[in-house]
């Protein structure tokens, strides 16, 4: 079955044909990161403006791009949450009006199991899993007994880990979003400045990200009021062991205490190349039984074919919207 999805939660405007949940036909993605980059983070009324400009031209190219008709299609889905409401507002429309126009049922779709779902172009999920979903706005540990089903054990109590980067990157004088660029600088640098590992003993399965970014940038303002130079790969690479260190050992913990077959690292954050190795690493000699898995590097930041396989557990389970669909910005897995 082919299904026809729709994201554009944030910054990106992205349309999809997918095909099973588990086949990506065409999954184009328009990215309006250079408007935002000049403001240092997304702005939603810019955000919302170039979403509508995109929209209709990311859907034909779409549905070019897979060689479909649209009367081969099965379903639309769209992110109804979590996001910008503006942003959202505009992919939920054009779903809604392709849906109706169509005769099409109309799915609505969380954007963080969306993230979760990009595991499946890799390989099928095998449950019960823990996915550790780490990107701009969130950072939490999810248990899945089943398909489509979520339990939230653990999140942020502050910043999201991306945030994080993007915050510290800010300081370091980088351009927006700045993930990508800290962990290229991490692996060349040394952890030698030894910020602190927030609640890593602590025995439950929250984070929080804004103590380390505190010391961070206190560390970096020191340096300048006494005119000492530090090193900016050191300081990258020191940021990112903490981050690393915590979401991996708290990842680990999670697995081991839910006795789970599979780990699912998604989100933005899961494309970070420390937290990749160590991870794959962590879990391979501490829990070799658990499958671990990360979306391709594509498809860890936002994108639409994500969508339309997290549509899958919802057509399976019959979650059909009607043209009264609204947009949830804080929509939270599982409630
Ligand atoms: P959410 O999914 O929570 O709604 P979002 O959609 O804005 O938020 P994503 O697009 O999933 O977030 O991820 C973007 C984040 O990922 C940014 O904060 C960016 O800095 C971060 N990121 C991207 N690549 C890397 C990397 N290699 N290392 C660390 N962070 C990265
Ligand atoms: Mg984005
Ligand atoms: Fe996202």
């Amino acid at each position: 079955r082919l299904v026809l999805a729709i994201e554009s939660s944030c910054d990106e405007t992205s349309v999809a044909v997918v095909e099973d949940g588990n086949q990506i036909l065409s999954n184009i993605v328009a990215s309006q990161v250079l408007s935002h980059q000049r403001f240092g983070g997304v702005v939603p009324e810019v955000a919302s403006r170039h979403h509508v400009e995109q929209i209709i031209s990311c859907l034909e190219d779409a549905l070019k791009e897979a060689n479909v008709t649209v009367d081969e299609l099965s379903a639309v889905a769209v992110t109804e949450g979590p996001g910008l409401v503006g942003a959202l507002l505009i992919g939920i429309s054009a779903a809604k009006a392709f849906a109706f126009a169509n005769n099409l049922p109309l799915i609505p779709v969380n954007h963080m199991a969306g993230h979760i779902y990009a595991a499946r172009f890799v390989e099928e999920m095998t449950f019960p899993l823990m996915a550790l979903l780490v990107s701009g706005g969130h950072t939490e540990l999810v248990y899945m007994k089943a398909d489509g089903e979520f339990d939230i054990i653990g999140e942020t109590r502050d910043d999201a880990a991306g945030e994080a980067y993007d915050k510290v990157g800010r300081v370091l004088g980088l351009r927006y979003p700045s993930g990508k660029e800290i962990d290229e600088m991490a692996h060349k640098g040394q952890d030698v400045y030894n910020f602190p590992r927030a609640m890593i003993k602590e025995d439950h399965f929250d984070f929080s990200f804004s103590g380390l970014k505190s010391s961070f940038i206190n560390r970096v303002h020191n340096a300048e009021q006494k005119g000492e130079t530090l090193s900016t790969i050191d300081l990258a690479a020191s940021f990112q062991a903490s981050v690393v260190e915590v979401l991996v050992n708290k990842t680990v913990r999670a697995c081991q205490t839910y006795d789970v077959k599979q780990l699912i690292v998604a989100g933005g954050v899961a494309a970070n190349k420390g937290l990749r190795e160590t991870m794959t690493q962590t879990m391979k000699e501490t829990l070799p039984e658990v499958n671990v898995t990360f979306p391709p590097l594509k498809l860890c930041g936002d994108n639409a074919a994500m969508i339309g396989s997290a549509a899958f557990a919802a057509i399976n389970q019959q979650q059909v919207a009607d043209m009264t669909l609204n947009a949830i910005p804080s929509l939270v897995l599982g409630e």
